[in-house]
């Protein structure tokens, strides 16, 4: 049995993940911020984190995760103005859709997802109790946290922090900013006129949360102090999540998080995919375009989440190819006949153990691809030798390595839904007199090998 190991961000080195508690890992992913729809880009981060949470249930932990929705902040105010619609219209709309794209990509939904709006109660009072320790301080346009008064500010973006300090008189209200304008950071918004209706009326004045402050609250809140993994795509190592440190820990000082796992960027032409570049697809374009869904969830899944990824929509068209591989095997354990296959037993082993050797390397995913694939090479030569026991032996096998993959199944289950909208379309038919069209569907669904039954209990479909 190997280990399990994580890159950790925080250390710079590759280690064995020992979560708190022996069985239950506690992890926080950093959510989108819902003034648009999400562009696939964001799309990969989501499918790391879903990526990983299916390992470690591999694994046998139980997970427990929260992501959140940030759903105030300068840019969903900024957009939410612009189309005329109140703030809560607006993001709520964004987060439907994005909800929506989860579920397409067939990635699991967290069952904790707080949206910022609805902790600020929270976040006053952290904010509260780094003025109360002097680390935090009122200036005209908001409270700012001191990050000299914080020893260890900087350590996961790995910044020269005497340097930064010696230089670190100035403030920054924006909230995105890069390394060299490392300066004291916002924690509350005063109220600008900008800002119209959205403010909150608080003992620490009447404003709104920077951006930083609902990660370290909301992780907090639901996970404890500290808590396992952290996770977010490599943009936020600074300032973002150096600043929920810096929060978290001068606060209460306990360490915040022991892993911080962080996603490289999906790029376009070597350029990050940005909603500001314009450079972007969503979920939607690509689906227009014809794509499937399974496809575009294993291209993302396909490149190591460490190593940056070039999006090439040509690579969408092959990837089918190697799904129906898949998908041809499964069919074909359905229909074996054999007396037994007594080797088969030790190819399970094999390749469960290449798989979760490969996978326990920092999620090392073509290593687990290679193992599948390699299994199905094997197994698909002593095919005919196979009993049907041995076929069920072998589909359990690949069916959990789907728990990890999520791309075998979820086509099944697109396909019947198909099929069965298909069949109703039918019945409608039926009942409304239009025999052509009823026949039509009929001969339609029998090109794809579906077969109708008329049973008492209604219509039944069956494949051939
Ligand atoms: P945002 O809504 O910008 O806060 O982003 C949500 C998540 O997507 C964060 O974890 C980002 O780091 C991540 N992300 C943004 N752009 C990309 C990209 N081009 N490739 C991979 N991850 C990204
Ligand atoms: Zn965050």
């Amino acid at each position: 049995m190997t280990m399990l190991k994580f890159y950790n961000t925080l250390t710079r080195k590759t280690e064995e993940f020992k979560p708190i508690s022996k069985d239950k890992v506690t992890i926080y992913t950093c959510g989108p911020t819902v003034y648009n729809y999400v562009h696939i880009g964001n799309l990969r981060a989501m499918l790391v984190y879903d990526l990983v949470i299916r390992y470690l249930k591999f694994k046998g932990y139980k997970v427990k995760w929260v992501m959140n929705i940030t759903d105030v902040d300068d840019k969903t105010i900024r957009d939410s103005q612009k189309e005329g619609k109140t703030l809560k219209e607006f993001t709520e709309f964004y987060t439907k859709a994005f909800l929506k794209d989860l579920k397409t990509l067939n990635i699991n939904i967290p069952k904790i997802m707080p949206k910022a709006t609805e902790e600020i109660e929270g976040m006053v009072e952290l904010v509260k109790k780094l003025l109360e320790k002097g680390i935090a301080y009122r200036a005209d346009d908001g409270i700012y946290f001191s990050i000299k008064k914080f020893k260890d500010y900087g350590k996961l973006a790995n910044l020269d922090i005497d340097k930064l300090k010696a230089g670190a008189s100035g403030r920054v209200n924006a909230q995105e900013y890069d390394k060299e304008n490392a300066h004291d950071f916002v924690l509350w918004k005063f109220y600008d006129s900008k800002d119209g209706d959205v403010f909150w009326k608080t003992d620490i004045g009447k404003g709104r949360p920077g951006w930083h402050i609902e990660c370290s609250v909301m992780s907090s809140k639901y996970l404890g102090k500290p808590f396992d993994i952290h996770m977010g795509g490599v943009d936020l190592i600074f300032p973002h999540h150096t600043n929920e440190i810096a929060q978290s820990e001068a606060a209460y000082d306990k360490k915040f998080c022991n892993y911080w796992m962080h996603n490289e960027h999906l790029l376009v032409n070597g350029e990050k995919m940005s909603k500001s570049l314009g450079n972007f697809y969503t979920l939607r374009d690509l689906l227009d375009k014809g794509y499937r869904a399974e496809a575009i969830r294993y291209e993302l899944l396909s490149t190591h989440y460490r190593n940056k990824m070039d999006f090439r929509e040509e690579n969408l068209k092959k990837i089918p190819e190697t799904l129906q591989k898949f998908y041809d095997f499964l069919d074909k354990l359905d229909s074996v006949k054999g007396k037994g296959a007594p080797e088969i037993k030790e190819m399970i082993d094999v390749a469960l153990g290449n798989f979760e050797k490969a996978m326990d390397n920092d999620i090392n995913i073509s290593g687990g691809l290679a193992a599948i694939f390699d299994f199905m090479t094997k197994v698909n030569k002593i095919m005919n030798d196979m009993s049907k026991t041995d076929a069920s032996a072998v589909k359990k096998l690949m069916l959990k390595f789907d728990s990890v993959l999520g791309v075998m199944e979820h086509e099944k289950a697109e396909l019947d839904s198909e099929i069965e909208k298909m069949v109703e379309e039918r019945e409608k038919a039926r009942k409304e007199k239009d025999f052509e069209k009823a026949d039509n569907i009929r001969d339609a669904l029998k090109e794809e090998g579906i077969i109708l039954e008329d049973t008492p209990k209604g219509v039944r479909w069956k494949k051939v």
